[in-house]
């Protein structure tokens, strides 16, 4: 009953893709040739207003330059971007060129949905690899086992440093020394100054500004790292949550409601969220990365800039440096302009400085990024900052090395009683590890099985 149920799914199967094949088109979706010869690529990525209107830009240069090129650009809000793109791959309509996320790789790779760019990389005159940072292309190499060494199946789009900003304008109004933007404040420090600028500052009796105004899902690593703490080891195999340095780090970041009071409550934050109190300039610490340069660029009117998190036991800042890569499918009809296109968007002069231009990334191109870091004429002054990121002190987020995130995703779902007061931290890190730990081991069991 099984095996002739398989077998009469195999036969529709095969005649749909038969079908979809005698219609002319291609069952990648995209890459499809028209009558008066026009070559088509999908372009699928994802991004707010600023970020389409900079790719539109790019992408009308980019079709000046190849004539009888069409890229059709398919956007998706940030946050459906996963989705849509495993949906456009199961239901075999995977984009010519598109984003993928580093946590992406292994099971894309995996499945052959990925084209091996190496060799257009590597023995291409136009690419200088010495001159792409280092941890965005190695974000896309994978050999089969390890992620960060072998082929290259995606080139970055970008490298995404996380740092964090303050309100300068509200450290002057209060007449408070600003940060050092070499010296990481202590966590002490860190709570006085807060302490200091959370007030009441139209006498109503109702506190309207704030220090900080955390998501715990893009900060914590910052703590616990700068503690001595981690989310897995080297190995990838071992979830490392239940230790004093990680527990000392989450009960930290809690504690800047509960003990400190330096941050909206939940109440408050449900009021207003706390990008939008920043945004009005009701907020000393937010993070600040380059992705939001150009929308800060329009909608502050106040002066910021970026310094180091602050530092826990290990004296060290720590944050993580995000990034996405623009891959090609090894469906597409036209491998070699659907390259080109990678190239010319991650890699090329042009390409990079009318990304940069608009304010929504750092250049990938380090030559670039060393004119761009020393141009103080448009904040955030200490643009170096975003540099050392991502060549000194930034790590990659936690769960960008593993065939799924459930096993870190896990953390975060179930964190929010040690934010609210109901259990503590050290609490929290033995109860959720064991969980985790069974996560992590299914992926890297899923992993084996799709080798
Ligand atoms: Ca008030």
């Amino acid at each position: 009953m099984k095996n002739s149920l398989r077998v009469l799914m195999m036969l529709l199967v095969s005649a749909a893709l038969l079908l979809s094949a005698c219609a002319g088109g291609n069952s990648s979706g995209g890459g499809d040739d028209s009558d008066d010869g026009t070559k088509k690529l999908t372009f699928m990525f994802r991004g707010g207003t600023e970020e389409e209107k900079a790719y539109q830009k790019a992408i009308d240069a980019f079709e000046e330059q190849n004539p009888g090129v069409e890229v059709e650009m398919i956007v998706t809000a940030a946050d459906q971007y996963a989705t849509k793109l495993k949906a456009a791959i199961t239901g075999n309509q995977v984009p010519d060129v598109f984003y993928i996320a580093p946590g992406e790789l292994r099971s894309y790779a995996h499945s052959n949905i990925l084209l091996d760019l190496t060799e257009y990389v590597e023995n291409n005159d136009k690419i200088n690899l010495d001159n792409i940072w280092q941890y965005g292309v190695d974000s896309y190499r994978f050999d089969g086992d390890t992620q960060g060494q072998g082929a290259i199946y995606a080139m970055p789009k970008d490298v995404g440093p996380f740092s964090l900003g303050y309100n300068k304008t509200m450290f002057e109004e209060a007449g408070l020394e600003l940060p050092d933007k070499d010296e990481p404040m202590t966590w002490d420090k860190f709570i006085e100054v807060n302490q200091t600028l959370t007030k009441d500052t139209n006498g109503d009796g109702e506190i309207d500004q704030y220090g900080t105004g955390f998501n715990v899902n893009w900060v914590l690593q910052s703590f616990v790292w700068s503690n001595g703490g981690s989310f897995i080891d080297e190995t990838q195999t071992k979830v490392t949550v239940d230790t004093p340095e990680f527990a000392e780090a989450l009960q930290w970041f809690a504690d800047h409601q509960l003990e400190y009071e330096i941050t909206p409550s939940i109440e408050d934050a449900q009021t207003l969220d706390t990008y939008q109190r920043w945004m009005q300039g009701q907020l000393a610490f937010f993070p600040v990365a380059p992705w939001d340069l150009a929308t800060f660029d329009t909608e502050l009117d106040f002066e910021y800039d970026v310094i180091p998190y602050p530092a826990g036991q290990t004296g060290e800042s720590a944050t993580w440096v995000g990034t996405l890569g623009i891959a090609v499918a090894q469906s597409t009809d036209y491998p070699d302009l659907a390259t080109e296109l990678v190239y010319y968007l991650t890699a090329s002069e042009e390409g990079q400085q009318a990304l940069v231009d608009a304010r929504i990334q750092i250049p990938n191109l380090k030559d670039m990024a060393a004119d761009w870091a020393a141009d103080d004429s448009s904040m955030p002054a200490n643009k170096e900052e975003y540099l050392q990121i991502v060549e000194d002190y930034g790590r990659a987020l936690p769960a960008n090395n593993t065939y799924n995130a459930e096993w870190y995703d896990y953390f975060f779902t179930n964190v929010q009683p040690v934010l609210d007061g109901d259990k503590t931290a050290a609490e929290y890190v033995k109860e959720v590890q064991p969980k985790m730990q069974e996560y992590l081991d299914n992926a890297i069991e899923l992993e084996n099985q799709s080798k």
